[in-house]
């Protein structure tokens, strides 16, 4: 057993990790009902290509990010960056993300039959699922339901999922790219990926992490890692997109050094399906005013 000084420290640690364990379970049984009690649902955010045009800074809304909510009604709203590990260690990951995929998809379909451009839809791609044998197929069959061409649909992967093995990683997305579907690395920067890889996979997008564009600012440290991540892809053929956006000096830096796309607060909060419509419709008539830059 511990000795007598470490002994507090050792049951304060047993404690917390019990307490721990405990909300886990808690919330593992109440997200295996959360989807036939209709508590999840989906909110959409923004992003946005930077176009320059006779020195303006021309915006324009090239997709949305499709991000799930969950509210029970008595935890109240559960953050993603709760819920999400526990469907992951619990394999609810797989019914609930495919839910995720044709709800999106079926907004997609919505919206364009509202008459908004034609939009690409981001969904957010767990590890957990991008390993399951079946993934392709899948999408094939959601995006052969709801009648959408696998162009519209991005599908974003963290770092961790696709080095978690490289060579599967690779067949998967061959068999993604061959179908049309796109592919962007999420939060690059902030897991361990080989850069070697890049060149193998077949993404088109890198969405810079939020905590190098945080800081951006004050930061110049956060500017260099951010002007070598915009160059290096550039040099790949890759896109980027810079994530967690807030403040015109932010933009400002991303533009100038060659960031082709945006998303965060400063343009808007993840909005539900409604209120993104009208934020669209809003937004073609009134290009840039509303981010006083
Ligand atoms: P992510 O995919 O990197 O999503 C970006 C997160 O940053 C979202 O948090 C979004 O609301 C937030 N965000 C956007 N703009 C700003 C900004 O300007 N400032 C700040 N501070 N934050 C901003 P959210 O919705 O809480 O999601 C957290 C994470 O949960 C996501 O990170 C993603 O990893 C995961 N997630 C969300 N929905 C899904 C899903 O359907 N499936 C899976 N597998 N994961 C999901
Ligand atoms: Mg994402
Ligand atoms: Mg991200
Ligand atoms: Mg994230």
């Amino acid at each position: 057993r511990a000795k007598k000084d470490g002994r507090n420290a050792y049951r304060f640690f047993t404690s917390e990790m019990q307490a721990q364990s405990a909300r886990a379970l808690l919330l593992e049984n109440a997200l295996r009902r959360a989807l036939e009690r209709g508590q999840l649902s989906l909110h959409y955010q923004p992003q946005f290509a930077l176009t320059e045009d006779d020195e303006a800074l021309e915006s324009q809304i090239i997709g949305a990010e499709a991000l799930l909510r969950w509210q029970h009604p008595e935890l109240g709203w559960v953050s993603p960056a709760e819920f999400i590990p526990v469907a992951e260690s619990s394999g609810l990951i797989l019914p609930i993300g495919e839910w995720v995929l044709k709800e999106a998809l079926s907004q997609l379909v919505r919206w364009d039959r509202a008459g908004l451009p034609g939009l690409t839809m981001a969904v957010n791609l767990s590890a957990v699922q991008f390993r399951h044998d079946n993934l392709p197929e899948l999408v094939d069959r959601l995006l052969g339901e709801v009648g959408l061409p696998a162009g519209r649909l991005e599908l974003e992967l963290t770092e961790g999922a696709a080095m978690h093995n490289p060579t599967v990683a690779i067949t998967v997305m061959n068999a993604l790219h061959a179908r049309g579907v796109r592919l962007s690395i999420d939060d690059f920067g902030t897991g361990h990926s080989s850069l070697s890889y890049l060149k193998k996979f077949r993404v088109s997008k890198l969405k810079i992490d939020q905590s190098f564009v945080r800081d951006l600012t004050e930061d110049a440290e956060d500017r260099a890692i951010v002007d070598a991540v915009i160059r290096m892809a550039g040099a790949l053929g890759l896109e980027t997109l810079a994530e967690g956006v807030e403040t015109p000096g932010q933009l400002d830096f991303l533009r100038r050094q060659g960031c082709q796309a945006v998303q965060g607060y400063l343009f808007s909060r993840p909005l539900t399906a409604a209120a993104f419509e009208e934020f669209v419709v809003a937004h073609i008539q009134a290009p840039l005013s509303a981010y006083a830059i």
